[in-house]
């Protein structure tokens, strides 16, 4: 690549900057002046645990009620929840928030992860309630655009238009009016004291691939459902449980109001709220930028070793909240029981680029996420779409986040600064092909990458694996979205937050 095409991109790694990265302007079509950002994770220290490296563990410089591993939404809900104790958060990266994390351009809010919750999501409302957030409706049913045409309520009204010949949109409708037959019931989640018997009809439809419930219908059935589980729940359909494809069908169903809200940034605005609101207060009880390399337990307590700003230091703690991803978890705590620490690693986990395009001009407002079938990006959201039409409100960019939920196979892609150019490359020139309209060059691209943010939610998952990784060991407790299922999202990270929080309580000296 010659010098005049090359321009150094924005390199962030979480409190320092890394490295600059040039991006082929020519490949999508930017003048070489506009300034390109690649975010990313920092994971230095964790490759290190990962590989093995034994760390020492200095002596116990501090004690505490309860550690917390882990600054993501889970970590920071259970951090609320004892705000009241001796508790200490430690986060690997410099900023909190994990996976539902929104970042700022020019005063505007955008999602880099999580973008909506549902309002039958009890959890999450109750806390979003209790912060102060406004629920901000999205009342869009899902559009899809397919061979260049953009048709709303894809799964409502929508399948009497698809672009595509009769007997395709009547394999659609066949399929949506099938499943939706199904027996699935009660709503999810589970409550927790419900029988186990009465849960063997989830058994028996989590144990099974959802792809088998796709035979004889037209390709482009599965196609459409291959890029919504990637990017909802990490597999596709053949990877998928068959009781969270169906109950996601089903959650289509015509007539459905839709019960979905969300912020501008997403849901990111949930942990913005909560460590706005824990800060002030408790600021010297949060540290940032502190990367854990090992969890041990005591007789009478718990220890922590972390590092940061290169020191390694210890601390002890009546109970540990373990609130990290378990690919990670069960790489740090020591003496895991073999059936949990298997059951840990059995979970898989996708890389997932988000690809955010900033406009200074209006290019798109037709819908909130829309599905973009054979695409390198699945499907794209509108930051400001709760708000835009608020009076008084000033429109100052388009930000759209791309979703770019990749397969295992392709994580090398995330490693090289040259291989996520290639991916924003990749979905901003389709982006530009998409609809009349959207062959507009952005402002800037950003990519924030992502090696491990999302569970599969495979057969089994749910009812077989996420029992055992969630089971208390002594005075270490697992909160995280991974130990409740079926699938990842922000209120089951706050679910397993209240979980952890609870079953710990007695040692704690509160009433579980
Ligand atoms: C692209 C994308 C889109 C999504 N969209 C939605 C959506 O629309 N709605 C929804 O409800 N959910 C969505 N999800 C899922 C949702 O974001 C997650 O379920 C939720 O944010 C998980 O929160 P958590 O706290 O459980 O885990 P995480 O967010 O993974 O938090 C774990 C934290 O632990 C930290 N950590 C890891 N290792 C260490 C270590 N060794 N030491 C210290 N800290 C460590 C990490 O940096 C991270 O901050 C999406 C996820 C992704 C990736």
């Amino acid at each position: 690549m010659s010098a005049t095409r090359r321009d150094f991109i924005r390199f962030i790694v979480a409190g320092s900057v890394a490295a600059g990265c040039p991006l082929d302007r020519a490949l999508i079509g930017l003048p070489p002046e506009n300034p390109i950002g690649v975010d990313g994770e920092h994971n230095e220290i964790c490759h290190e645990v990962r590989d093995g490296h034994r760390f020492d563990r200095p002596l116990v410089s501090a004690h505490h009620d309860v550690v917390i591993v882990g600054g993501g939404v889970s970590g920071l809900t259970a951090a609320y929840l004892v705000k009241d104790r001796d508790f200490l958060i430690l986060e690997k990266e410099t900023h909190w928030g994990g996976n539902a994390y929104l970042e700022e351009y020019q005063g505007m809010a955008f999602a880099t992860g999580s973008a909506f919750t549902d309002r039958s999501e009890t959890p999450v409302m109750n806390l979003a309630k209790e912060l102060g957030l406004e629920m901000l409706p999205i009342d869009n049913p899902d559009p899809s655009i397919i061979r260049g045409e953009f048709v709303p309520d894809t799964w409502g009204t929508g399948l009497d238009h698809l672009p595509y010949p009769a007997e395709v949109r009547a394999s659609f409708k066949k399929f949506r009016d099938t499943v939706l037959k199904i027996p699935v019931q009660p709503t999810l989640p589970l409550p927790e004291d419900w029988p186990l018997d009465s849960r063997s009809r989830y058994r028996e439809l989590d144990n099974e691939p959802f792809s088998k419930y796709f035979h004889g219908y037209a390709p482009e059935v599965m196609a459409w459902w291959d890029g919504f589980g990637p990017s909802n729940w990490g597999a596709r359909t053949e990877e998928t449980s068959a009781l969270l494809g169906i109950t996601a069908v089903q959650g289509m169903a015509p007539g459905t109001p839709d019960g979905r809200i969300t912020w501008p940034g997403g849901l990111g605005a949930i942990t913005q709220r909560l460590t706005q609101v824990l800060k002030p207060r408790y600021g010297d009880r949060m540290i940032a930028g502190a990367t854990i390399v090992a969890v041990e337990q005591q007789k009478n307590e718990a220890r922590v070793t972390y590092m940061c700003l290169s020191e390694l230091k210890t601390v002890a703690a009546k109970v540990v909240i373990m609130a990290t991803p378990k690919f990670i978890t069960w790489r740090l705590v020591d003496g895991l029981p073999p059936e949990q620490r298997e059951a840990m690693k059995r979970i898989r986990y996708i890389p997932y680029p988000v690809v955010n395009l900033i406009f200074d001009q209006p290019v798109f407002n037709k819908g909130y996420d829309t599905w973009c079938p054979g695409n390198s990006f699945t499907d794209f959201i509108v930051a400001d779409w709760t708000i835009r039409n608020n009076p008084g409100y000033e429109h100052k960019k388009d930000i759209l986040t791309c979703y770019t939920p990749l397969e295992a196979k392709d994580r090398g892609q995330l490693l090289t600064e040259e291989g996520a150019r290639d991916i924003a490359g990749r979905v901003l020139k389709d982006f530009q092909k998409l609809v009349p309209g959207s062959n507009v060059d952005p402002l800037e691209v950003h990519i924030y990458r992502r090696g491990h943010p999302l569970y599969m939610s495979t057969p089994g998952n749910f009812t077989q694996v996420l029992p055992l990784v969630r089971r208390p060991m002594e005075r270490i407790f697992f909160a995280n979205t991974d130990s409740e299922g079926p699938e990842s999202t922000t209120s089951q990270g706050i679910v397993a937050a209240e979980r952890a929080v609870r079953e710990a309580g007695p040692l704690i000296g509160e009433k579980g």
